[in-house]
């Protein structure tokens, strides 16, 4: 069996890491900010001290931090995976980055002999937990099949794209059409309320219908309640929508919709509601009706 590392124990890679551990490999974790591997070393998992030291002691290392220039830092900083990592070994990054740098990423690592996939995921925290991720895939045929075992044991649906870039724009797409879909939610849970209808009880209903979905089914009490614990980072979606944007200017497509939910977005951000789950799409929305928001 290959041997695992981790790097970055947020949100996600906490829950991804233990899956890791618990399918039976051997872990080793890195998180920049001392103090969140305990749950990790409880199971079986090794801390290193620097992101080096891992790819010292990994064949494989998944990295998932928050955004571009830290996959970057993480892995060609100073102690970086890159300088640890013996030839032969791969990379697999399951941050949402830019492809473009994704790519560039890819290429740099090839000069050293080391395999690369990018694996974006979707299924937020629960899915990270349940091991039921939704992983979007980017990289050559064989290091795919090299990396088949490691995200078959954080993710359910598996979808192999095409090379090193295209699974982080399959992701990109993926932002895109969950704007609009919390953005419609929660406009549906404003209406419900104004109406004097149970919340609850229109979302019992319409999720055996047409307008069911996981946002739906998953999110709606949130807005309702107007309380949005983590979790997916409204900072983490716009930066997604940025990655979204950039690749629309340069191919020419309209966004309008995706336009619209950063525009509120940011506007959350400074607000100081960046860091609550983004669910909170619904503050500006119930705003704008009069309610608290
Ligand atoms: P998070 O809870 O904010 O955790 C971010 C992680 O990245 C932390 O471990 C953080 O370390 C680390 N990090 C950030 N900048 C770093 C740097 N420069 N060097 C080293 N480590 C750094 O985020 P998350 O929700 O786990 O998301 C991680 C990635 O998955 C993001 O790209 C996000 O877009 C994506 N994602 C998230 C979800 C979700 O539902 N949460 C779903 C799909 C995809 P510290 O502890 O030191 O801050």
């Amino acid at each position: 069996m290959e041997r695992i590392g981790f790097c970055g124990l947020g949100t996600m890679g906490q829950y991804m890491a233990a899956n890791l551990r618990k399918a039976g490999f051997e872990v080793t974790v890195w998180n920049r900010t001392p103090g969140k591997a305990g749950d990790l070393v409880a199971l079986g998992c090794r801390e290193a001290a620097t992101p080096a030291d891992v790819g010292r002691s990994a064949d494989i290392v998944v990295t998932c931090v928050s955004d571009t220039p830290d996959v970057e830092a993480v892995l060609f900083g100073p102690q970086g995976v890159a300088s640890g990592l013996a030839a032969g070994g791969m990379v697999i990054d399951c941050s949402t980055i830019s492809p473009d740098a994704t790519r560039t990423f890819a290429a740099r690592l090839a000069q050293q002999g080391s395999g690369w996939v990018d694996a974006p995921v979707s299924g937020g925290s629960e899915g990270a937990k349940n091991g039921t991720l939704t992983v979007m895939v980017g990289g050559s045929d064989a290091d795919v099949e090299r990396a088949r075992p490691v995200l078959s044991a954080m993710g359910k649906t598996i979808t192999h794209f095409g090379p090193a870039g295209s699974g982080q724009a399959v992701k990109a797409v993926n932002q895109v059409v969950i704007s609009g879909v919390y953005l419609a939610v929660a406009e549906g849970m404003v209406l419900s309320m104004k109406a004097g209808l149970d919340p609850q009880a229109v979302v019992a209903a319409l999720g055996g219908g047409v307008a069911g979905s996981w946002i739906l089914a998953n999110r709606s009490a949130k807005m309702v309640n107007n309380v949005y614990p983590l979790g997916f980072k409204t900072s983490l979606h716009l930066k997604d929508l940025g990655i979204a944007l950039d690749m629309a200017r340069a191919l020419g497509a309209s966004l309008p919709v995706t336009s619209l939910a950063a525009q509120l977005e940011a506007g959350l951000v400074a607000r100081g509601y960046g860091d609550e789950d983004m669910s909170n799409l619904a503050r500006p929305i119930r705003q704008l009706s009069g309610m608290e928001g």
